[in-house]
């Protein structure tokens, strides 16, 4: 309900109040400022995923500039030995106008990115990109080895294309889901969501899958720890993933028990929808939004 309201009052949020408060979940505008960020969180121990703002690319030379653009910051992450990977939006490679294109530009930047010796993530966005995601992502994963999905737990699906997935390595970001799905395709309440989170997870682990487990849910990351300690997992066998500015205490504490825990750094001019999604998670939103108005 708030959720809702919310996602129909940010739009009307004047673009400086909107950029202030995104600061918080991006790293800046430019790939220096976000090579910087990762440096400084390299220094406090959480190793790193790049991702540049933006999706819904519609034109085919705009999609092939986004392709270039990620391969300058996987060279740039090379140069500045940076432990960190790439991470791209389906729909900032082209998807929604060709799922072959798409495929040819996540190519190209594999391709670049095995040269360097750096991974790539093809991630999820919502339902009615699923299926043909997951298909770019089977016919990439016939050619690259470093290459990893996205899986969300909110969507009905999952387990059944947890099941589907071709045999042999897989590598997968296990997410909630951060799209407002419809309940006919989706788990829309925080108790479902979270159970779906835990038997994904197992199921993945089953299938020997490595994991990156995304979520600053506490219950369920406790939850995620006993399950790796059962399966006698060494903490480099699986791994925890945080955004920037979302709960930080939290990648602390997984640390400190000695979980690795890599931050999710985005960065990008085009940074209004990226935010919106994360400030609608944020239940203090509209208390930042009132104050933010009113102070100016
Ligand atoms: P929740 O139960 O939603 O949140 C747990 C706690 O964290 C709550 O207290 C909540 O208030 C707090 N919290 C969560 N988000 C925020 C926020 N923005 N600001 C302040 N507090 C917050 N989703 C996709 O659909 N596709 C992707 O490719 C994808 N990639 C991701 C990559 C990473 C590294 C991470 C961490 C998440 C990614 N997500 C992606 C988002 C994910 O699906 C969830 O929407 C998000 O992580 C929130 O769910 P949660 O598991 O943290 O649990």
């Amino acid at each position: 309900m708030l959720s809702q309201l919310v996602a129909h009052t940010l739009p009307l949020v004047p673009g400086p109040i909107m950029r202030r408060l995104s600061l918080r979940y991006i790293a800046g505008e430019t790939l220096a400022l976000a090579l910087a960020r990762l440096q400084a969180l390299q220094a406090e121990g959480h190793p790193g995923v790049l991702d540049i703002l933006g999706e819904e690319i519609h034109s085919e030379s705009e999609a092939r500039e986004v392709a270039a653009q990620y391969c300058a910051a996987a060279t740039a992450i090379k140069e500045h030995k940076i432990d960190a990977y790439v991470s791209i939006k389906p729909t900032h490679l082209g998807l929604s106008s060709s799922e072959d294109l798409c495929f040819e530009l996540y190519s190209i930047v594999a391709e670049h990115c095995k040269q360097l010796g750096i991974f790539l993530r093809v991630e999820m966005e919502d339902h009615t990109t699923t299926d043909a995601t997951l298909r770019v992502f089977e016919r990439l994963r016939l050619e690259f080895e470093a290459i990893g999905c996205v899986l969300q737990s909110r969507l009905f699906r999952t387990a059944d294309d947890i099941a589907a997935l071709k045999a042999g390595p897989l590598n997968v970001r296990l997410v909630k889901g951060i799209y407002l799905e419809p309940s006919e395709v989706a788990h829309t309440d925080a108790g479902p969501i979270r159970e779906a989170f835990l038997e994904n997870a197992a199921q993945l682990l089953e299938r020997d899958a490595t994991v990156a487990f995304a979520t600053h849910d506490e219950a369920a990351a406790e939850s995620i720890a006993q399950l790796v300690r059962a399966k006698g997992l060494r903490s480099d066998q699986y791994e925890f993933q945080v955004l920037l500015g979302v709960q930080k205490p939290l990648w602390t504490k997984l640390k400190e028990q000695g979980h690795a825990v890599r931050v999710y750094v985005p960065y990008g001019p085009d940074w209004r929808a990226y935010s919106t999604r994360r400030l609608i998670k944020n239940p203090e939103i509209v208390k930042h939004v009132f104050r933010n108005m009113f102070t100016g």
